[in-house]
């Protein structure tokens, strides 16, 4: 694993001095590893997502296609983030989700509105 956030990273070893001078040289040196995080890239990890509530038509397809996101709210019939994903309480824009919630996607495409937007 890696710190969230960060794509890419680098791994220094430096191998000690050996006696042999054919030893040395091909021991001794930088190796660099890079590791290019594509997975994590590829599986939306750090997407966060919003919804321009007010543009909403309550068609339910986006609670019906992503229920672990979006729900429908009891008061204005509007869609919303669940509680569990809301940013700091703001109904219309999650947290960075967590890897798995590709449905979000699924629920951006089918929204009638085109009101549910992804933020990579
Ligand atoms: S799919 Fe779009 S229009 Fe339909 S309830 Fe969800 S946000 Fe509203």
């Amino acid at each position: 694993m890696h710190p969230p956030g960060v794509d890419l990273f680098c791994i220094f070893f430096l191998f000690p001095n050996n006696d042999s001078e054919e030893t040395r040289a091909g021991t001794n040196g930088i190796f660099i590893a890079l590791y290019a995080n594509m997975q994590d890239i590829q599986r939306g990890m750090y997407m966060k997502v919003t919804i321009d509530r007010m543009q909403c038509v309550s068609c339910g397809s986006c609670w019906d296609s992503c229920p672990a996101l979006f729900v429908q709210n009891a008061d204005d019939s509007f869609s919303q983030i669940v509680s569990e994903y809301q940013e700091k309480g703001d109904l219309a824009s999650s947290v960075e989700l967590p890897e798995g919630m590709d449905c979000a996607r699924d629920a951006a495409d089918l929204c009638p509105a085109t009101i549910i937007t992804i933020v990579e």
